[in-house]
């Protein structure tokens, strides 16, 4: 058991002073050292121990009666700098230059159970019979030099969110300012993308030269990986050691590349999660208390200048929204309107004058733009849907070969008015477990756009197959039609949005479709992209996992 400190405690190592005189020195000032705060070390011009106060006890976890007598280079200094501090000490012991004395010094210090912390030590002299007695004393600093640290880290953020113009660059500034002051070789911010029921990395910090491999992914689903489980979790997750936690492929990725703990937060605001903080790092010497109230705290301002920036986004996408959706609904909405409205008119007015074949034609057109505006309906409401989370996927075991060949018998009627030849290259059947009315949706948008943007006479090949590149499928639609231009392509997946080459021909459209067929894939875990570099047409690839049943 150490001793507390208590002002009867013995501090000298009587047994190792030969001299009345000292003795006397050292019972005078007995009382005092045993009650001070600070660590209190003697060492003789050996180095060896010759007192040692309740405070030291206390501060590098040996008994007096452990120290005394012992080298104090073998019990506190670390072995790398032992060498240094025996030269050291000889050459005061030899009254060297005192430019050691008297002045603070940060060291580093080893604790009994091993680990290292550092210290602050100031060194005295004093001459005695026996030889010099140098009198050190030390104070643990780990406390202080962490707050210290913490409030670096602190001001460097919020420098960051400062500085930034916009949510990318502060995003970059946070981890790099995070990973710089603490010393972790990677840091990360995550943001949860509702509509699409993911968390995406934001910034990335890694250390120069640490290659990351296969932990490097841009994505993941909730509950995977320590963002996806601090999402899920709603709360801070530490992963001890990453190497045990071989359930997650990211964990195992990390420990590859000789990461061994991780620690990551949410970011929120008003219970909200935005997204999550990681770190991760060889080691973790902070507590993991004040560790987690730190990286909390930087959430929360992280979490609240994204709320304030969302804001001010969500004020500038809503105004141009609202442009849009009226430009959309004039459009397309007045126009079957129009339509339907003349054909009902000279059916009215000339409904005796009319062949049956004519009355028939008029019908014909009535149903085929009340068909678009139920189109139109249906993808506006999918979109309200997605928009609040609720387009429902309800996966069962489907054909997908299947669910193409139908679709393509329903495009087939618009196709051949367009004298176009629609061809497909599938296997018998292709076997997935998800949603056939949501895939469904996905190949009727994707048709009914090659066959609307493909001029008359234009070609359109539909395939399927196993993915060469993975345990998946691919599905690719491709036409020869008026193609994309490269400036519209990054925009294509946003609502409302219309390519130029398709408002320049006047072809109509809501700029609907691809929003919601791209959620759909995505809620089956899959990607859609468009194919780069088309000579001519547009070609749609669409890449789809085969999980197990459920
Ligand atoms: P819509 O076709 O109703 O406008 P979509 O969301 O389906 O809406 O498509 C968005 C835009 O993408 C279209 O307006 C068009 O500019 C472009 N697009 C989609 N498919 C094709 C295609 N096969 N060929 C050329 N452009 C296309």
């Amino acid at each position: 058991m150490l001793n507390a400190m208590n002002p009867s405690a013995k501090v000298s190592c009587t047994a190792r002073l030969r001299h009345d005189a000292e003795r006397m020195l050292v019972h005078d000032s007995e009382r005092v050292l045993a009650v001070a705060p600070l660590a209190y070390v003697a060492v003789d011009a050996d180095g060896n121990v010759a007192a040692w106060n309740p405070a030291a006890e206390h501060t590098f976890g040996y008994a007096i009666d452990e120290a005394c007598g012992r080298e104090l280079a073998e019990l506190i200094v670390p072995p790398r700098y032992r060498n240094q501090h025996r030269a050291a000490l000889a050459r005061l012991a030899a009254g060297g230059p005192p430019r050691l004395l008297g002045r603070r010094l940060q060291l580093a210090a080893v604790h009994q159970d091993g680990h290292e912390f550092p210290i602050e030590m100031t060194l005295a002299a004093t001459e005695e019979t026996s030889g010099r007695l140098f009198h050190a004393f030390l104070q643990d600093v780990t406390t202080a030099q962490r707050v210290s640290r913490f409030m670096t880290v602190e001001a460097a953020v919020s420098a960051s969110l400062v500085e930034s113009d916009t949510s990318e660059s502060a995003a970059a500034g946070v981890v790099h300012a995070v990973a710089a002051h603490m010393g972790w070789p990677v840091a990360e911010l995550w943001l949860v993308d509702d509509a699409r029921h993911v968390i995406t990395c934001a910034a990335r910090d890694v250390t120069p030269g640490l290659v990351l491999g296969s932990f490097a992914v841009e994505q993941l689903e909730p509950g995977v990986g320590l963002p996806g489980r601090v999402w899920q979790r709603a709360s801070p997750v530490w992963i001890p050691d990453l190497a045990a936690d071989t359930g997650s492929f990211r964990s195992r990725a990390a420990a590859k590349v000789g990461l061994h703990v991780a620690v990551g937060v949410p970011v929120s605001t008003a219970g909200h999660i935005l997204g999550a903080f990681c770190v991760y790092g060889h080691r973790i010497e902070d507590p993991e208390e004040t560790l987690s109230a730190l990286l909390t705290g930087i959430a929360a301002r992280v979490g609240q200048y994204l709320e304030r920036r969302r804001a001010e986004e969500l004020a500038v996408e809503l105004a141009r929204t609202k442009n849009e959706f009226l430009a959309m609904v004039t459009h397309e909405l007045r126009n079957p309107l129009a339509v339907i409205t003349a054909a009902t008119d000279v059916l009215d007015e000339d409904l005796e004058t009319l062949t049956s074949e004519e009355q028939r034609d008029q019908l014909r057109v009535i149903t085929r733009n009340a068909q678009r505006l139920a189109v139109m309906a249906e993808d506006l409401l999918d979109l309200a849907r997605l928009e609040s989370g609720h387009l429902s996927i309800e996966p069962r075991d489907t054909d997908l070969c299947a669910v193409i060949r139908d679709a393509v018998r329903a495009v087939a009627a618009a196709a051949e008015d367009k004298k176009q030849i629609v061809l497909t290259q599938l296997p018998q059947r292709l076997d997935l477990y998800a949603d056939p009315d949501r895939l469904r949706q996905v190949a009727d948008n994707l048709l009914s756009n090659a066959v609307k943007y493909t001029p008359a006479g234009g070609t359109i090949v539909v395939t399927a197959e196993a993915d060469s590149m993975g345990p998946g499928i691919v599905w690719t639609v491709a036409d020869t039609g008026i193609g994309i231009p490269a400036a519209d392509r990054p925009h294509l997946f946003r609502r409302f949005y219309r390519a130029s080459s398709a408002v320049e021909r006047r072809i109509p459209g809501t700029g609907l479709g691809l929003v919601i067929t791209r959620a759909i894939v995505e809620r089956h875990h899959g990607t859609i992209t468009l194919a780069a570099d088309q000579p001519i047409g547009t070609t749609f690839v669409i890449r789809l996992p085969r999980p197990e049943g459920p």
